[in-house]
């Protein structure tokens, strides 16, 4: 017999959580395959397509020749500039672009790779949770040690930073953390950076603010950059993204900013991994960013009805929520007597809704459950009408 190859993950691969989603996932084929009237509201990915003016710009860089080579790994000078540009006058703050500005494939790109320039194994990564699993899993990636910053909803579901021992704070490489939060959808109070920056000074971390959702917001309340508060540009970098803004989750195009010793570090990993954006997706990007306001309140308007009929709805069935002020997700408390799987499970099972359990977003989520603002009005009504039944 000649020997056969015999396939072994790695570690890191194998100490990876247990998927929470795969029951869910599975539920969710057997339902489809039953012909059942799902209503999805498990997914954080914009229904609305992207703007037009941005599908345009793209029709015509994807003829240029000249993108059809490999781009540069910092990105277009150009797409930098306009995320300079944007930065400048959604936030009135400072970037040059040359090297306070990094072009991403995603920001998700961006967070996953960047504990491996700062992290050395071993070394601590506050990490805030429930939150977006890439914190934790690049922080393992890089043999790290996720410190977990429960997000309770007594503190505003900001991580409660005096309650990390010193000896952790002492330890800690990076903090990630998250406004508009995803999950939660809280956003960060007057005050709150200030507060992080403080700790990373006096305790020499790395700050790396992820604002994927700065602008999905309600009420005409715009949220804070991080980049806006003193000492955020020595302290860390912001992670920002096209996808969830203008609607571009495809595309794959983000880009950090700040710290340009810590994006010059990401920057090192990247050229070693990949070769950066299609030049025609940063063309169409420079266009996207340059996006009127008419059709930006159009998507937050779509936004904010969605919130509220859901809000409204699972309010008057007998839900404990907050009202967001941004983000596209609704986190409410599961009803008593039901865990956030269960909870799920029996949403999917007898209304055909499908939400996010909370514990898939670390353990101090349990008792939640997420709802995407990502399906039309008209089917959010139909399936907060569906939860009543089956309460
Ligand atoms: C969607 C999301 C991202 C990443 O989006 P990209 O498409 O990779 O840019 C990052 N952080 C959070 C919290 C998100 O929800």
């Amino acid at each position: 017999m000649k020997p056969k190859v015999s396939v072994q993950m790695a570690s890191r691969v194998k100490s990876l959580p247990p998927y929470l989603f795969a029951a869910i996932d599975k539920m969710k084929q057997e339902a489809k395959a039953k012909g059942v009237d799902l209503i999805d509201m498990s997914i954080g990915d914009p229904d609305i397509p992207t703007p037009n003016h941005v599908v345009d710009a793209m029709k015509i860089a994807v003829e240029k020749p000249e993108h059809h080579r490999y781009p540069s790994y910092e990105g277009m000078l150009s797409f930098r500039q306009s995320v300079a540009d944007w930065y400048d006058s959604r936030f009135h703050v400072a970037l040059d672009p040359a090297d306070e500005v990094l072009s991403l494939i995603g920001s998700k790109e961006g967070i996953g790779h960047l504990p491996l320039a700062f992290v050395e194994p071993g070394d601590t990564v506050l990490v805030p949770s429930p939150g977006y699993p890439v914190y934790p899993v690049s922080t393992l990636f890089a043999g790290g040690e996720s410190f977990i910053m429960p997000l309770k909803e007594e503190t505003n579901f900001l991580p409660d930073l005096g309650a990390i021992p010193e000896s952790v704070l002492k330890k800690a490489k990076l903090m990630f953390i998250n406004y508009p939060n995803n999950p939660t959808s809280a956003v960060a109070p007057a005050g709150f950076f200030e507060k992080v920056i403080e700790f990373a000074e006096k305790y020499n971390f790395i700050v790396c603010h992820d604002a994927a959702y700065s602008e999905i917001y309600f009420d005409g309340e715009k949220p804070q950059s991080f980049m806006e508060v003193d000492g955020a540009k020595s302290a860390g970098i912001e992670f920002h993204s096209l996808s969830k803004t203008y609607n571009m989750t495809g595309w794959r195009i983000g880009f950090a900013v700040g710290n340009r010793d810590v994006l010059a570090g990401l920057g090192k990993i990247k050229s070693n991994l990949d070769s950066g954006i299609f030049q025609a997706v940063q063309e169409a990007g420079i266009v996207a960013l340059q996006t009127g306001d008419e059709i930006l309140s159009g998507i937050r308007n779509t936004y904010q009805e969605r919130r509220d009929v859901l809000y409204e709805g699972l309010k008057n069935i007998g839900f404990e929520l907050r009202k967001p002020k941004a983000s596209f997700y609704i986190w409410a408390k599961v009803p008593a007597g039901f865990d956030s799987s269960g909870f799920a499970a029996h949403m999917l099972e007898k209304a055909g809704v499908l939400a996010t359990p909370g514990n898939g977003f670390g353990a101090p989520g349990e008792g939640y459950i997420r709802f995407a603002l990502t399906v039309p009005a008209e089917r959010i009504r139909e399936a907060v009408e569906r939860i009543k039944k089956v309460l």
